[in-house]
């Protein structure tokens, strides 16, 4: 099989330089591009990078690209990949997605069937099978993705399985929760270290804060699940093993960490205590029913990372107004405290009563949101205490 692969980490649009940096400080060279961050690696790398990515949703092979204006093309082209580095005799290989932006070929049920013809017939001359006999495809899966964008084919496959945001300790989630991936992305663009104190004071099923203690911990995201290439014959077990012990020599559970979420909905307090139960982090974060408007602390330097509830979803106009007024009198005493707030209300300033300091643009989804960040001022430790 293949030593060097060209692997990309796909990224929901406004986080892709934050998978590029996770990306470097794993040890790989990296282009940021819309969408995604490419780069090249070993088996070890598909590995690691579906364990330790924090923010990415997918890792993929890109098999190959070529021009594709016509049927033709795109048959000769998928024919003329090396399919025999990557699936085996027996293989399951469903063309499981048909992307068409800007081309000529645009009728993507059509592009998957010629797709997978293409694929068919390369693997039967691969294999010496007859022609006209169609292959068994009992074996492990690999899920194959083809995109068309201004006539250039890219096929891919799937290395990940069910999206990488799914780390496996979620029981319940509530409501509205925000993807696990989408929280890490933000704490880690915000300026929260381990050695901070960190409150989300509307944790509902507790993401942010199952989040933050798995970074502080260095607790690889994916310890709790499984990956697509688990059940591939050239992964083989013995490395993914190797790269887990080494996952587990590198967390460090001693740390201490100051982590507290809260939530006015006593079963949102109850779910998020379940999912950190589920991550081996019960002991770790303080989780109790309270009003955001409750919150008093004397600590200093913390963060505040919190995603309110915002438009029709969870509360009316009127009463969102006013949670986020007494948001902004209740964190206005707190000075030397960073906020990172996430919502998808453009009004959110106004009615929080200061300005953000920055803004960002992120995606939940295909909801628009901001992440409003207002940053603490800058105190030694023995300079002052603050009374809520
Ligand atoms: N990030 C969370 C989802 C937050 S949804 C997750 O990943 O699950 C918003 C949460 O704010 C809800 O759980 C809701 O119960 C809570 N909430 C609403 N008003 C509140 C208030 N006044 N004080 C504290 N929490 C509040």
């Amino acid at each position: 099989m293949k030593k060097t692969f060209n692997l990309v980490a796909t990224a929901a649009a406004g986080l892709e330089a934050v998978v590029g940096r996770e990306v470097r400080q794993l040890g790989y060279d990296c282009q940021v591009e819309n969408g995604k961050v490419r780069f090249q690696g070993d088996v070890k790398t598909i590995i690691e990078t579906n364990l330790w990515l924090r923010a990415a949703d997918r890792i993929k092979i890109v098999v190959g690209q070529f021009p594709a204006r016509t049927f033709e093309e795109l048959f000769q082209g998928v024919f003329g990949l090396d399919w025999d580095n990557y699936l085996p005799l027996g293989s399951a290989f469903p063309i499981s997605k048909a992307k068409c932006v800007k081309s000529k070929l645009h009728n993507e049920p059509s592009v998957q069937a010629i797709t997978k013809k293409a694929v068919v017939k390369k693997l039967q001359k691969i294999y010496h099978r007859p022609e006209g006999v169609p292959l068994m495809e009992n074996g492990p899966e690999y899920k194959i993705e083809v995109s068309l964008v201004k006539d250039h084919a890219t096929v891919m496959i799937d290395t990940t399985g069910s999206s990488l945001f799914k780390r496996g300790y979620r029981v319940e989630k509530g409501g509205a929760p925000i993807k696990e991936n989408m929280a890490a992305a933000i704490l880690m663009l915000s300026n929260w270290y381990p050695d901070k104190p960190l409150i989300d004071p509307t944790c509902g099923s507790g993401t942010f804060c199952i989040e933050a203690a798995m970074i502080g911990m260095n607790i690889a995201p994916g310890f709790n699940r499984e990956f697509a290439f688990e059940s591939w014959s050239w992964v083989s077990k013995e490395l993914v093993q190797e790269v887990r012990d080494e996952a587990e020599d590198k967390a460090d559970y001693d740390v201490d960490l100051d982590i507290s979420g809260f939530d006015i909905d006593a079963r949102m307090v109850e779910i998020a205590k379940k999912n950190a139960e589920e991550a081996g982090l019960a002991d770790v974060i303080k989780l109790k029913q309270m009003r955001l408007q409750d919150l008093k602390t004397d600590k200093i330097n913390g963060v505040i990372v919190s995603n309110p509830p915002y438009g029709e979803r969870l509360l009316d106009d009127k009463a969102i107004d006013i949670l986020y007024n007494e948001m902004g009198q209740t964190f206005a005493p707190l000075k030397t405290w960073s906020k990172f707030i996430l919502t998808s209300d453009e009004g959110f300033e106004k009615k929080y009563g200061t300005q953000a300091d920055k803004k960002r643009k992120l995606y939940n989804g295909t909801l628009k949101v901001d992440l409003y960040q207002y940053f603490g001022q800058r105190v030694k430790r023995h300079q002052v205490t603050e009374r809520g």
